[in-house]
């Protein structure tokens, strides 16, 4: 399957005028298909499982930013520390720390989202805002990772108003972190796919995590 070159340049065209950064989503499609993307101009990458990220990334071997976006277990975290650029999906207080604690071994300091659960599905993972005030008062005494924003994904459904309800409680979490001293550096607000990513640059994302609409549906035999 092809990446779908006339879209990926619409897309970007669209995405420079808003400000906003692709992350295109390659799971489970080959090198060859990053690879193409990459001659395309595109750098950021992103990942969802460790074990296919930490394969791709040895297989190429030019500077592509890679992103993690799936859910983390604590005892994968130090297979993705030494190169990762930025992990979407720290959804808990615990991922953080062990983040923090591989981090440190390597004098590394890793930029990381919190990721908010703000679907309607039990499913989804994330925090809420009480672990999410737990992790804010922790941030200064983790010194090898930066906090640098929240990442959310929308319910899986048609309802165009609930995922914009969704993500429009997320953009005003984040702006209202922005005014407090602990997270006035925050820059980025991780929402968007391929279904939902213009309202959610309505809404105020400043990075999309785009899939099969550039690389063709996913194809999961069962495996993945
Ligand atoms: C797979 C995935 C995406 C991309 O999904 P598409 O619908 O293919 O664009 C975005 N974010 C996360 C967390 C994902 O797992």
């Amino acid at each position: 399957m092809p990446v779908n070159t006339i879209l990926y340049q619409e897309i970007i065209k669209n995405l420079r005028v808003a400000n906003v950064t692709l992350v295109a989503v390659s799971k489970t499609k080959p090198v060859e298909d990053i690879q193409e993307m990459m001659n395309l101009g595109q750098l950021d990458f992103g990942e969802n499982y460790v074990q296919e990220l930490a394969e791709k990334q040895s297989q190429i071997l030019q500077d592509v930013r890679w992103h993690f976006i799936g859910h983390l277990q604590t005892n994968k975290v130090k297979q993705i520390v030494p190169f990762v650029h930025l992990i979407h999906s720290v959804d808990s207080f615990r991922l953080l720390k062990e983040i923090n604690k591989q981090a440190e071994k390597l004098g590394r300091k890793v930029d990381c989202l919190l990721q908010m659960h703000i679907a309607q599905e039990e499913t989804k993972f994330g925090m809420n805002e009480t672990e999410l005030s737990e992790v804010l008062d922790a941030i200064p005494t983790l010194l090898n990772v930066q906090i640098k924003g929240l990442m959310g994904m929308a319910s899986l459904t048609d309802d165009t108003e609930q995922v914009r309800s969704e993500y429009r409680y997320l953009s005003n979490l984040y702006q209202q972190l922005q005014t407090i001293p602990l997270c006035g550096s925050f820059s980025i607000l991780s929402m968007g796919m391929s279904s939902d990513y213009k309202i959610a640059i309505e809404e105020g994302s400043t990075m999309v995590r785009i899939g099969s609409l550039l690389f063709g549906e996913r194809n999961y035999n069962g495996s993945k």
